[in-house]
């Protein structure tokens, strides 16, 4: 066991849990040295907005790296993330973040299970962990506690049409490299800008209940080439994400 009790009963109440230091600092260098390769390469999806750009990212970076597939399948995240959902889970995937420094805009408030093709999932959750240190200025991420349980937002796909969200308590998280967040799918968070000389750089990977189906969804993978996405474009409404693509993170059985 990982977390204690209280930890796994705060995370399903709150929707989301920081837990300090899964990664020593001799991995977090390691997996920023690859990282920062990666992101060099400059094969990157953008979220632009209205005043420049919230993010770019790598899409499927557990299958164009090995080493971000050993942080994907990490023993403590996957061992946290099971012990959260209690449940076995698959890997559904994992995206390197980039939220560059200086000029970086604020991730607006957003659930993410509406931009995952996946139903009968209902623990899917993201590992979210940093790879620099992200104080507020970096772009730390800030939760809703409690907003995976609310029924409005729940039906709601715009989070535009809630203003209320925005006069709900919420919590700001800054992390240290090495640090994790897990955050349930239908939990409220966003982040803020960047306003630092650093970039914010961090793997989310997604994981999902073992019997996760697939959920065909127009958000996702419009204008993507990635190989996920062209995975996704055989399969059928209804069919397991199961096999090589999405493989189980752990392995007691
Ligand atoms: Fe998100």
């Amino acid at each position: 066991m990982y977390l204690k009790a209280s930890d796994i009963t705060r995370y399903q109440r709150e929707g989301f849990l920081m837990v300090p230091q899964v990664l020593t600092p001799e991995e977090v260098a390691g997996f920023f040295e690859e990282a920062a390769a990666m992101l060099s390469r400059g094969k990157t999806l953008h979220w632009p907005s209205e005043k420049g750009m919230v993010m770019d990212w790598v899409a499927d970076a557990e299958i164009e790296s090995a080493i971000m597939r050993r942080l994907a399948l990490h023993p403590v995240i996957t061992g946290i993330a099971e012990e959260l959902a209690g449940r076995p889970l698959r890997l559904f995937k994992s995206e390197l973040l980039r939220k560059e420094g200086t000029g970086s805009t604020m991730t607006p408030p957003h659930i993410d299970e509406f931009a995952l093709p996946i139903s009968g999932a209902p623990v899917t959750l993201t590992a979210w962990v940093a790879l620099v240190d992200v104080p507020k200025e970096r772009g730390c991420m800030k939760f809703w506690p409690g907003s995976h349980q609310v029924k409005a937002v729940d039906e709601a796909q715009d989070l535009a049409s809630h203003p209320e969200m925005m006069f709900l308590p919420r919590v700001t998280l800054p992390l240290r490299a090495g640090d994790c967040t897990f955050h349930h799918a239908r939990t409220v968070h966003s982040a803020h800008a960047n306003e630092t000389h650093t970039t914010r750089i961090s793997l989310a990977t997604v994981y999902m209940d073992e019997g996760a189906r697939f959920e065909p969804r127009t958000l996702y993978g419009d204008g993507m080439n990635d190989k996920l996405s062209r995975h996704l474009a055989t399969m059928q409404a209804g069919q397991a994400l199961s096999g090589e693509c999405f493989p189980r993170i752990r392995w007691k059985d």
